[in-house]
């Protein structure tokens, strides 16, 4: 019998009749002959509303405490469409991250999964179950303590879970169709991808397409399990994601886009430090202190200070809701490096297009900065690598932005609009 994973986002659960619906799909995998694991987020904006929540108790929330507060969302959706299935006469059992066997480093809100062990899983099923498993949670092999994977992670729980119990394949179902060239709720005209490598999707997950997380993306491809992003309100197929180029159906070949489209991210923040000596040893010092918190930068752009002789001025792109832990890292190395100047703005966005033909094909790079400056967008840092190019501008100019590139590289769609189904974008 073929075992299937399925992960359901919170816009799919979002209230009692998305359980039910989401219940009903799920007993027809059963009834199509699946052993179905399901792998569930918190309801609706639940882990939003959570946050919020404690940043009224205290304003810098992290750890440990705040970890056990946001795995209660992943709790209450999994016991819920529990109840909702039995209700449907089917037998379901769900558990959290950690007795599913989800082990992790000891990160707090950014736990990384070490290990699967899923004899309960395997025992569940065996005895006629269907599986509902919390996503987004595990437990440190180490402290025993209960983690969250970051923003996002029940994708990553998903793709775990299907490389341990040896799935067939794993499905996300969401609010959309499937993985577009574009975000379909700034970009009307994006189209639906039929397959995507997974090299071309970890970019566009990294580059902030939220539709899948780049870790779970990784994971995928490491283990090479294919994955099937689609709809739980349409019955439409979606996107495939896997290592190798799909065989031909018939006289249909499958494509691999020379771009595969264009993402945006609007959590990212810009650090700019003026003034620091200009030695390679001093850089070395500054970016070890942030590694060492655990902060991963991006964009580092260094350049001779205009105004001082042997100073510089260093830039990088961080989550935004790392900034304060940055500057306190930058802060604490501050007697070693000597800068005249910290500070950041928040008001900023990342701008990426990727594809293979980033790579392979002249003029990429003038069509992007032509695309950009025939909208009139102020473009504050241009970097390319390896199938990315990618553009700082600012927030309020970012939808803007990735419609002009979207247009210029050709990617819009000729007719009708991409389906936007449920969810706030949150
Ligand atoms: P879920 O709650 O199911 O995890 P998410 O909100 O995390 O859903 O991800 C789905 C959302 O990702 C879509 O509603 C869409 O706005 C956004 N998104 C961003 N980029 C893309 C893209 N290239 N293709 C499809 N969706 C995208
Ligand atoms: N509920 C968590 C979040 O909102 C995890 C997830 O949805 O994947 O980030
Ligand atoms: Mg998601």
């Amino acid at each position: 019998m073929s075992l299937v994973v399925q992960k359901y986002g919170g816009s799919s659960v979002a209230d009692a009749e998305g359980i039910k619906r989401v219940a009903k799909r799920i007993v027809d995998a059963k009834k199509n002959g699946h052993q179905v694991v399901v792998v569930v987020s918190a309801m609706g904006d639940t882990t939003d509303e959570l946050i919020d929540l404690a940043e009224q108790v205290s304003p810098m929330p992290a750890g440990r405490e705040f970890d056990m507060l946001l795995t209660a969302g992943e709790r209450i959706a999994m016991a819920l469409l529990a109840m909702a299935i039995k209700n449907l006469g089917h037998e379901a059992q769900s558990f959290t991250g950690s007795q599913a066997g989800v082990i992790t480093d000891s990160v707090h809100n950014k736990a990384r999964i070490i290990d699967v062990t899923p004899g309960r899983i395997r025992t569940a099923l065996d005895e006629g179950n269907i599986a509902i498993v919390a996503g987004f949670q595990g437990v440190s092999a180490d402290s025993k303590d209960i983690t969250t994977l970051g923003r996002g992670g029940s994708d990553t729980t998903a793709v775990a879970l299907a490389a341990a119990l040896d799935a067939e394949v794993c499905e996300i179902y969401t609010d959309v169709d499937g993985v577009f060239t574009a975000d379909p709720r700034v970009v009307k005209k994006a189209k639906k991808i039929d397959w995507i490598s997974s090299e071309d999707m970890l970019e566009l997950a990294a580059s902030g397409s939220k539709v899948l997380l780049h870790r779970c993306v990784e994971y995928a491809r490491r283990y090479n399990i294919p994955i099937h992003v689609r709809s739980s309100f349409s019955g439409l197929p979606g996107t495939w994601v896997s290592n190798e180029k799909p065989e031909p159906q018939g006289d249909q070949q499958v494509e691999h886009a020379i771009i595969a489209g264009v993402a945006h991210d609007v959590s990212t923040a810009q650090v700019t430090i003026r003034g620091v000596h200009d030695k390679p040893q001093v850089t070395a010092r500054l970016f070890r202190a942030l590694a060492d918190a655990q902060l991963n930068v991006d964009m580092v752009d260094v350049k001779a200070s205009p105004v001082w002789p042997d100073q510089a001025d260093i830039s990088f792109l961080i989550p935004r809701s790392e900034v304060h832990q940055a500057l306190r890292a930058v802060e604490g190395v501050r007697p070693g490096i000597g800068y005249s100047w910290l500070g950041y703005n928040t008001e900023i966005a990342k701008l990426s297009l990727v594809g293979m033909g980033v790579r392979t094909t002249p003029g990429i790079a003038a069509t992007f900065v032509e695309a950009l400056s025939a909208e009139g967008v102020d473009v504050h840092l241009v970097a390319s690598s390896g199938i990315n190019i990618e553009a700082v501008v600012p927030e309020h100019q970012v939808d803007t932005a990735v419609r002009a590139v979207h247009t210029f590289f050709g990617l819009d769609r000729s007719a009708g609009e991409a389906k936007v189904y449920a969810g706030t974008g949150r």
